[in-house]
């Protein structure tokens, strides 16, 4: 079995949530088992530890990535930074607003979470329309760092967030698994 197809196992896919048509990729079995918990961080911490891929600083998408996030962190040595919802963060923010199907959202960052300069990996769960990973990638932009990659367990292709992100936004990623 590959990686990809031992996680792939492990993702529940649960219909209809949260909205008639949805069907939605639940990644907490891959949390739940600590076999399976080893091998999704260790795919993505053997990706980042080389030498010329190690970033300089980590940041999290809320909320699932900040868990997977703040591991890959901290394997690697590095600062762990959190992407929240907007109304969470107490110090000065920079943030961003995106359109979702219906309505829009708003994402916050400390204005001294990254430096200029830095090397940043961007991390989330699950890349659909790619509207969220291309507003953290603004965010951090703001402050002048640099987003050197975009990294997440699921892809949805069909959607075309992966695409838009990789041509437009010129933002390299990294998946796992896809579902189509
Ligand atoms: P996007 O902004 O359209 O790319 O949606 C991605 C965001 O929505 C991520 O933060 C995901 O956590 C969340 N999301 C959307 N669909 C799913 C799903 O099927 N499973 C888990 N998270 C999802």
């Amino acid at each position: 079995l590959s990686v990809t197809d031992y996680l792939r196992a492990h993702i529940r896919t649960v219909p209809d949530w949260p909205a008639p048509g949805v069907q939605f990729r639940d990644i907490t079995p891959l949390l739940q088992d600590p076999k399976v918990f080893r091998v999704l961080i260790d795919a993505f911490v053997h990706r980042y530890m080389d030498k010329d891929m190690r970033p300089d600083v980590v940041a999290g998408l809320d909320a699932r990535g900040f868990i997977l996030g703040a591991v890959i962190a901290y394997e690697l040595g590095v600062g762990f930074v959190p992407i929240r919802k907007k109304g969470k963060l107490p110090f000065t923010t920079v943030e961003e607003t995106y359109e979702l199907e219906y309505g829009s959202a708003t994402v916050e960052l400390h204005t001294d979470a990254v430096k200029a300069g830095d090397r940043v990996l961007l991390i989330d769960d699950l890349i659909a329309t790619g509207g969220t990973m291309m507003a953290g990638k603004k965010l951090l932009e703001k402050l002048g760092a640099t987003v050197v990659e975009g990294a997440a367990i699921v892809d949805l292709p069909e959607l075309g967030g992966s695409d838009r992100l990789r041509g437009e936004g010129q933002l390299p990623l990294f998946t796992l698994v896809d579902f189509a």
